[in-house]
Parts: structure tokens; sequence; C-alpha cells
């Protein structure tokens, strides 16, 4: 066994060992300084320097350069957040930060979202560091903060300010993609991220008459809001397949056998099992209200109340979305915008993607690569500003029976120590021939 896949599991481990929860919060978000020491002094233990670059105290990321055989051709950008989403130890059959080993599984917050492929960069740098292998193009590697509350403090900052550690990048990897899905032990589908949804988060204000909550009142804020707010909650935008969805129903539903009505994909998705939700809403525009704000006083009728919406919209559609949003809220609640990045689609096509193709089918004869759209957002988003062609490909093979997408921001978020060992070997395959 080559020491990176004997290595992998101790390199996740020590991360998953440092809290670096993401309250959203600069002032309580405090590890991802500490996560990026570790990974510099794993990366200057073999000869690799590396730049920590920190937005705010202690908002760290990290970027590293391998120089490949050919400067002439374009850089392979491979990221990773450091972050995690904060996980409630009393909720969880283990402690979220201990790095425990068991039942095969390695346990902890960021087992795969996304500390696993963070651990799997390491463990094939650090291989190549000591036996001399150079990779064909150069590697830039950037494990970031502040992923897990829009990157603004990571990946945006990165290319804001120090976009040219990132100069010649023309195509890059991270999370969310090359992970399995089992239909027989002959047929394991793994879904890599060619697309991911545009996050539009909307803050709703209606205004009223302020007033006496004893009186006879016809104009209240409270009232319209929530109006609005039910309204768009129950809405169910049309159905709109965009390529990479067609893609992906066509490819699985010949796979799994399944009869695919190209007017009513959702009965397809319905038969997916465990990954129909992360699917189930690449079909369509999704509006989903999460927070309300109204009033300072149970007799107080107040003069303006707000609602935010977490608005997830498909490749080309952002315009169409806002449109059909307003008719449904109305002409009187304003809308705001509070945080808008666009979606991101790339065909599933060239060597890239051919070298993933090949590198799974090394290391499972059963596998078959498909690409998928992400309903939530990554990294590439802000990596994407720079023109880099971004996919979700941190190779993973997952038991038939876990369901993969509950872990994600889950309680007993756990990785498969043998997956994650698969995964080094598919990624060591897959960068030496990229
Ligand atoms: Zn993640």
């Amino acid at each position: 066994m080559s020491s990176s896949v004997d290595e992998v599991v101790d390199l996740c481990r020590d991360l998953l060992r440092i809290d670096t929860t993401n309250t959203g919060d600069n002032a309580t978000s405090a590890g991802e300084r500490a996560a990026a020491e570790y990974v510099a002094e794993k990366l200057a233990e073999v000869g690799v320097s590396s730049e920590i670059h920190e937005s705010a105290p202690g908002r760290a990321s990290l970027v590293a350069r391998i120089p490949g055989t050919d400067p002439g051709r374009g850089a392979l950008l491979v990221h990773g957040h450091l972050d995690v989403v904060p996980a409630e130890a009393a909720e969880w059959s283990v402690p979220p930060f201990a790095g425990e080993i068991k039942d095969g599984f390695l346990w902890g917050r960021g087992a795969i979202d996304m500390k696993d492929f963070d651990a799997m960069v390491l463990a094939v740098v650090r291989e190549w560091q000591r036996t001399g292998v150079r990779p064909p193009r150069d590697i830039v590697l950037a494990f970031t903060a502040d992923e897990e509350a829009g990157g603004d403090f990571g990946a945006h900052f990165l290319v804001d300010k120090h976009r040219h550690l990132l100069d010649g990048c023309t195509e890059g990897i991270g999370e969310v993609g090359g992970f399995s899905y089992t239909v027989s032990k002959d047929l394991r589908l793994y879904l890599i991220e060619t697309a991911e949804k545009g996050i539009n988060w909307l803050r709703l204000h209606a205004r009223g008459r302020p007033g006496h909550g004893s009186m006879v009142h016809d104009d209240n804020a409270v009232t319209a809001l929530a109006e609005a707010v039910a309204r768009v909650g129950r809405h169910r935008f049309p159905v709109v397949v965009t390529p990479t969805v067609r893609a992906f129903l066509e490819e699985v539903s010949e796979a799994l056998g399944i009869e695919l009505d190209p007017d009513d994909p959702e009965a397809a998705i319905g038969k997916l099992g465990t990954i129909a939700n992360i699917i189930g809403a690449t079909v369509r525009n999704t509006a989903n209200p999460t927070r309300l704000d109204a009033g300072y006083k149970d007799n107080v009728i107040p003069s303006r109340a707000s609602a935010t919406i977490d608005c997830r919209t498909l490749p080309g559609q952002a315009d169409l979305f806002l449109e059909q949003l307003r008719e449904v809220i109305g002409p009187d609640v304003e809308i705001e915008h509070v945080q808008r990045q666009p979606a991101l689609e790339t065909t599933f096509d060239g060597a890239l993607v051919d070298a993933m193709a090949a590198a799974l089918r090394a290391e499972d004869p059963a596998a078959r690569p498909v690409p998928y759209m992400l309903s939530g957002g990554t990294d590439a988003k802000a990596f994407n500003r720079l023109g880099i062609r971004c996919f979700g490909f941190a190779p993973l093979q997952l038991p038939p029976d876990l369901n993969f997408s509950a872990l994600f921001h889950g309680i007993d978020e756990r990785v498969p120590v043998e997956g994650l060992q698969f995964g080094v070997r598919v990624l060591d395959r897959f960068l030496r021939n990229s």
C-alpha cells in the first residue's frame, strides 16, 4: 500500500480535531488559522512552500503551487475549504471534533464537507514530493476559509486581493462531486458536478401605517408581509430542464431502467432513493422563506416588517426568476438583494473529464461517471469569476446504504475509511494524468 493511502486517514483525523466552525461571525470563527498552519506545516515537511493570507484576524486561506513539467499548459486549481458548519455535540453519538474511528468510518464535523478532500490532496502531494513525482502541469492548491458563509472571507477574498496566486489557472476541481451511488454490484454511478445553482438571498420589506394594537387597522405591515411570505413559500416555480440535468436524467434512467418523461422529470427523480434530495432541487428555481423580523412590542403595530427568502436559480434563469417572483409577491412589497451569485454550468467533455473518468474506472471497473447539477453553491463561484472552468470532483466511494446527502451539515457526519483511501488512489491517478 502506498504511503498516501496510509497517511490520508491520519491527515483527515488531524484536520477534524481542529475545530474550524464557521459561525458567519468573525468574532467567533476561530480555527481556520490553526488549520491553515497545519496544512502549511504538512506541505513544508515535504518541501512545498505556501502562503497564508488573512481577510480578517484568524480568517486564513492558504495557497501553494506545485510546478508541472509543462509550464506552457494552463494550471489546474485544486481547492478545498477548511471551515465547517457548527455541530451540536449533544445531538451526536460521538464528540464532533474528536476524529473517532469506529465501524469503518472516521467521524466528525467536516468528514465529508470537506476535510476528507483536503486530506486527500495533502496525502497525494506529500507522496509525490517524497518520491519525486511531478504533475504534467502546474497545480495550484487553495485551502480556503469561510466557504460555509459564502466565501467573502475566503475564496472571494483570494480572487479579489491575491489573484496573482491563481495566475494561469484554466480549470479547477473542488467539492461535492465524484462520489458514488451504487446501482448494483456491476454498476456504480459517480456524480461529477458540472453545474451549480445561483444564490439569490432576498429581503422583503413591507411597510404600513403604525398604530395601536387595539384599534381597527387596515394597513398592517406584518399582515402584508405574512401574506407575501406565505405565497412565496407555497409557490412552485415551473420545471426547467437544463443541459446538465437532462444529461444526468438520461444517463441515470438508462442505468436504472427507469422510464424518463421529459415533461415530468420529477417522476424519474422520485425513484432515485437517497440522491433524489440532491437532484430534486435542480429542475426548478426555488424560494424558501428563512427569516422573519417585525415589531418591538406586543400592542404596537409596527410600520415595517421584513423577511429573508433563500432563492436558488438555475443557469440562465436569474432574471426570469425575479420577474416570476415579483408576480408572486405582488407590487407593494419591496425586494432587497442581500447576496447574489450566478449559477454555473459547463459541459461534460474534454481532456479533464476524460482523466476523471479514466481514474475512476481504473480503481472501480463498475464506475460510470455522470454529470450533475448541485443545488447549493461552492467556492467554485468565486474561482469562476477568473474564468476558471470548475468541476466538483472530490472522489469518494460510498457504501450502498449510506445516505450521503443527509450527512452534509448533518448529525454524525462521517466518511468511510475505505472510501477515503479509494479517493486518494483516484485523485492520485487523475492528477498525474490531468
Ligand atoms: Zn463544503
